[in-house]
């Protein structure tokens, strides 16, 4: 099949020429001609099927033949992504492909100044592309209304639910007037995104399912390179160094902080890099991307969230600087290396506590990654033993908190077992310290000196009055944790007097 095969207008036939799409991928032949019928669509497709341009031209058709107009401060049709790179990305390619149209978009995303959003709102748009919370703030602050919506699309669905936009996503569907066409897209379909799929679609949907257009794994040359965390950055920026064939580089990394501090190192190496993850403004995302896209610098370091969706061509190599911890992560990942029939070659490094996440994606993949060059490792400066912090520091990437914390502290342990640990001689209950403290206190006896108010947990324990026997003071109250509560006190003789209230 050909787009020339398509019911499809004029000027969308000439804008598919123009971006140079001759014939419709698989998803884009299953949906384009039941969407120009008017039915709802559930498909199950991910980012690289050429999904935009399914739902895109069917639903620019479809505004072109209705002949109605845009209200002010009102979209005909909203399209709703996880992500602002995403939104853009999509805006983009609303425009291109209405380019011979008076069609108008605008794309509203938060993270920036909204004033220019609100401006593009006023004589009101035909396609709206939002991420959630923007959208929801804009129709509070009435800068638009979606009482005269058409179209519905919810892309990326799954990764709206993992971000936790479910409650934006039910309020905007509130919002919705009931007649309306719903395009409802996800990359996977766990229960309850079957669930919300229910919610927002009319009964019997069309349902398109497409694999995704992955680099085939065996095109992609792999290499290893097991290496300790603190050595990790030195190591790449040896690679850089050695391999200057390594023009267009994407290195994945775990957390927003990890990725600045690869950025530094390299920098200082003099190679030029960016990073991009969700701490940065979106301009700063946006020309980091551009300048990557159009080789003005050699390496972009990201964290997987804000590298999802981005379109990249001709990746050289990709680094997996960090592990995923889920496999199929690691498939993405390296998958935008050796498109279009083109080379490419991922290299991973692995650090000992990787080597389960290494097991679990050589087990997904089928393929043993082979080690890669061993001589880089004399470049390399020697191996530093890991501190306790540094190792909870390291952990905490990987961990919760507390689990971190237990790991460190059984770390600590091990090194000084000898001494006391931290928390102990924090809490003064060093016993032969609280001896001396005592023997200073006016020639008052340690059980005399010790009591329970000034001492606190294990040192409490061993208050006269709680040993076994020990006749306790009072109403039985082993502890007066509140002066009020000691024997004797003003408060406590008010309180007699008064008949027990304070
Ligand atoms: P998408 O899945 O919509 O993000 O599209 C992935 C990439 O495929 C984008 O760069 C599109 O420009 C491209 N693309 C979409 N449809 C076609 C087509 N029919 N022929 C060639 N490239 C396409």
């Amino acid at each position: 099949m050909l787009f020339s095969d398509l019911p499809l207008a004029n000027p969308l036939q000439r804008a598919v020429r123009a971006v140079g799409y001759e014939q419709p991928t698989p998803i884009q032949e299953k949906s384009i001609p039941s969407l120009l019928e008017g039915r709802d669509l559930l498909g199950i497709a991910q980012t690289g099927t050429g999904k935009t341009a399914a739902f895109a031209l069917p639903i620019l058709q479809r505004l072109l033949d209705s002949g109605k107009f845009r209200a002010p401060k009102t979209c005909r049709a909203l399209v709703l992504l996880p992500t602002r790179e995403l939104a853009i990305q999509v805006e983009e390619c609303f425009k291109q492909y209405a380019q011979f149209t008076a069609i108008s978009t605008a794309c509203i995303f938060g993270g920036v100044n909204d004033a220019s959003q609100k401006r593009n709102l006023v004589r009101g748009v035909d396609v709206l592309v939002a991420t959630p919370g923007r959208l929801l703030d804009l129709i509070g602050q009435k800068a638009v209304s979606l009482k005269a919506l058409e179209f519905f699309v919810l892309d990326e669905a799954d990764r709206m639910l993992d971000m936790g936009f479910i409650h934006d996503i039910r309020k905007v569907v509130a919002l919705l007037p009931q007649n309306r066409q719903n395009l409802f897209f996800s990359a996977t379909m766990p229960d309850d995104i079957t669930k919300l799929a229910a919610t927002i679609l009319r009964p019997d949907p069309v349902r398109v399912e497409v694999a995704p257009q992955s680099t085939p794994i065996e095109r992609i040359r792999q290499e290893l390179y097991r290496i300790d965390k603190r050595r990790k950055g030195a190591l790449l920026k040896e690679l850089l160094l050695a391999h200057p064939e390594m023009k267009k580089v994407l290195v994945f990394c775990r957390t927003k902080h990890g990725a600045d501090k690869i950025t530094r190192v390299l920098e200082k190496a003099g190679v030029k890099c960016a990073a991009i993850h969700g701490n940065k403004s979106q301009n700063r995302r946006q020309e980091a991307l551009g300048n990557f896209k159009c080789e003005q610098i050699r390496v972009l370091v990201a964290t997987d969230i804000a590298a999802r969706g981005i379109d990249v061509d001709d990746v050289s190599h990709v680094f997996n600087y960090d592990l995923p911890d889920v496999a199929e992560t690691f498939v993405h990942r390296i998958g935008r290396t050796a498109r279009a029939g083109k080379d490419g070659i991922a290299i991973s490094f692995c650090s000992p506590d990787e080597e389960q996440d290494l097991r679990a994606i050589e087990k997904l993949t089928r393929i043993r990654i082979p080690e890669g060059d061993q001589a880089i490792y004399e470049k390399l400066p020697p191996p530093q033993k890991e501190t306790a912090e540094s190792e909870m520091r390291n952990a905490r990437g990987r961990m919760n908190r507390s689990e971190a914390q237990a790991r460190a502290e059984k770390s600590r342990e091990k090194r000084r077992p000898e001494k006391q640990s931290r928390p102990e001689k924090a809490r003064g209950l060093m016993p032969e310290r609280n001896e001396r403290r005592f023997e200073n206190t006016r020639g008052q006896r340690p059980e005399q000196k010790l009591r329970p108010e000034n001492v606190r947990n294990e040192a409490r324990e061993q208050h006269p009055s709680e040993q076994p026997g020990a006749v306790r003071p009072e109403n039985g109250a082993p502890r007066h944790r509140h002066r009020r509560n000691r024997p004797g006190s003003r408060a406590r003789r008010r309180m007699r007097e008064n008949g027990g209230a304070v």
